[in-house]
C-alpha cells in the first residue's frame, strides 16, 4: 500500500485510478511518484491527456502535430516507467482550453469506460505563490474534471449521447487535486524518485535542455515531505483531497 501522511480519516484507497491532465509532462511533475506506488500495490491506474501538448515548444522546427505526435510517445514512455499504459488522449487545442461543456462531455466518457473510484487531477484554483503550477490550460483541465465526476458522469441525464454509446452513469468516490495550497494528503515518494525521474526524462523534448532536473524534482519533494511532518530525508507529492461520493 502506499504511504500516506494526512490528518483525514477519510482517504478513499485508490483501486481504480483515472488522471486528468491538461498536457503530457504534468502527471509526471505532479505525480508519477504516486503512480508507481500505487501501480506496485496492484493499483489499475489509467491517464487522460486533455492535449496532446503541441503548444509546449519554443523551438517552431517541428509542425504542431508533429510534436504532438512526438508528446504522445514521451507520454507513453513515461507512464511505463510507473506502470500505466492504458492512455486517453482527448486532443484538445494546447493552450486554449476552457471548462467547456464538450470538454466535460469528453472527460464524462472517459470515466465511463475507466471507472475509477479516484480521480487525480489538477487544481482549478490559481497559486498566486506558483503561477507555473497553475497554467490556465491546467485550471480548466482541473475545473472540467470536476464537473465530469460532479454531476456529468454520474447524471444519466448528462450527455444522453453517452448513454447511447452504451456508457452507464458513474460516481467517482473521492478527487485528488495537485498543486493545491491546502494540501491535506502526502504520500511517501522516496522509494520512487528513480522512477518518477526516469517518467520525467522520457519526456525529453520538454526536458532534456534543464540544467538540474533531478536536484530540482528531489528539493521539491523533499519540500512537500518537510511540510507533510515527514522524517527528515523522506520526499513526497501533495494532494487536496475532495470527497464527492
Ligand atoms: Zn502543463
Amino acid at each position: 500500500m502506499a504511504m500516506y501522511t494526512t490528518e483525514r480519516s477519510d482517504i478513499v484507497e485508490p483501486e481504480r485510478l483515472l488522471v486528468v491532465c491538461a498536457h503530457p509532462d504534468d502527471v509526471d511533475f505532479g505525480a508519477s511518484g504516486t503512480v508507481a506506488s500505487l501501480t506496485d500495490a496492484g493499483a489499475e491506474v489509467s491517464y487522460c491527456l486533455v492535449t496532446s501538448g503541441e503548444a509546449g515548444s519554443d523551438h517552431l522546427a517541428l509542425s504542431g502535430d508533429e510534436l504532438s505526435a512526438l508528446r504522445e510517445e514521451e507520454q507513453a514512455a513515461a507512464a511505463k516507467e510507473v506502470g500505466v499504459s492504458d492512455l486517453h488522449f482527448l486532443r484538445h487545442r494546447d493552450g486554449a482550453l476552457q471548462p467547456t461543456l464538450e470538454l466535460r462531455r469528453d472527460i464524462s466518457r472517459v470515466i465511463r469506460r475507466v471507472r475509477p473510484n479516484v480521480l487525480l487531477t489538477q487544481s482549478p484554483e490559481r497559486m498566486l505563490e506558483r503561477v507555473f503550477a497553475s497554467h490556465p490550460d491546467h485550471l480548466a483541465a482541473g475545473e472540467a474534471a470536476l464537473c465530469a465526476v460532479y454531476p456529468d458522469a454520474r447524471n444519466p441525464r448528462a450527455f444522453p449521447e453517452l448513454l447511447a454509446e452504451a456508457l452507464e452513469p458513474h460516481t467517482v468516490a473521492q478527487v485528488w487535486l495537485m498543486a493545491h495550497r491546502e494540501a491535506d494528503l502526502r504520500v511517501d515518494i522516496t522509494d520512487q524518485i528513480d522512477r518518477k525521474i526516469a517518467a520525467l526524462r522520457a519526456h525529453a523534448s520538454q526536458t532534456d535542455q534543464h540544467p538540474d532536473l533531478d536536484g530540482m524534482i528531489r528539493g521539491w519533494a523533499a519540500m512537500n515531505a518537510e511540510a507533510g511532518g515527514l522524517a527528515e530525508g523522506r520526499l513526497a507529492e501533495a494532494f487536496k483531497v475532495v470527497p464527492t461520493a
